[in-house]
């Protein structure tokens, strides 16, 4: 009944999700100006976890290293994220994320087209991998977002997806609200390599919504190179 839709959309376009005001095409929920103000995350930044340089150094050369990677505290090769996890990002993450509103997906397809020509990155060379919801999890909201962003950005970069090869073992408690070293020991044996062929001798980019500490695509990374995996890089929608 997708004409009922429209006719009511028409009649009621919903806001948008970034300021509150009207969406200006169907299937759309962030109006332009939203769209044009997405915080994206551009250089300097740290050369291997990504971390903006303006939030550490004052003068960042293009090729610095954050306090935490010159520790090497980072089982990953290198880390990007399209943007800063704040107002609009945030919004739109969490509406796609927590209020179970795949449609989004549209909308950060977009955002990530925009970004990766933006940066000139294409991620060539590499296959695509995701960190998995936990079974329970996946039932609770239905889709698993991660998944969803991975299969999009293969799409947009022509890169082979990774698919049934890593599995959530453990459902482990939120993040959220813990520090770095808690979160650290939370994601600990949570993630198993279930098809190690799949993993061995391959390069990777492992994709998830959010990075704050990287505890998660830490632990992730570290079961991939423990399979055996040649590289692994990160792919996050946004930095926290
Ligand atoms: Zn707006
Ligand atoms: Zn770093």
């Amino acid at each position: 009944m997708v004409w009922i839709r429209k006719f009511f959309d028409v009649l009621f376009p919903r806001p948008c999700i970034g300021c509150g005001g009207r969406r200006l095409d169907d299937g759309e929920f962030l109006c332009g100006l939203c769209h044009d103000h997405v915080p994206f995350i551009l250089p300097p930044f740290c050369a291997t976890c990504g971390q903006p340089g303006e939030m550490e150094y004052e003068y960042p050369t293009e090729d610095f290293e954050c306090g935490l990677c010159r520790k090497n505290t980072y089982r990953f090769d290198r880390a990007r994220s399209l943007g800063v996890y704040g107002s609009v990002l945030k919004e739109l993450v969490h509406f796609f994320k927590y209020q179970s509103h795949p449609g989004a997906i549209g909308d950060i397809t977009l955002l990530i087209e925009q970004n990766l020509k933006e940066i000139g990155e294409t991620y060539s060379g590499l296959e695509i991998i995701w960190v998995p919801l936990h079974r329970r999890k996946l039932k609770e909201r239905g889709f698993d977002q991660s998944y969803v962003l991975a299969d999009r950005l293969a799409r947009l970069c022509c890169l082979p997806l990774v698919e049934g090869s890593l599995c959530r073992v453990r459902d482990t408690p939120p993040q959220a609200r813990k520090t770095r070293a808690e979160r650290m020991e939370n994601v600990k044996g949570a993630f198993e390599v279930t098809c190690p062929e799949r993993i061995a001798g391959r390069r990777l980019l492992v994709v998830d919504d959010v990075f704050t500490t990287g505890a998660t695509v830490n632990e992730v990374a570290k079961v991939l190179k423990r399979a055996g995996a040649d590289r692994v890089e990160v792919f996050t929608l946004a930095r926290a």
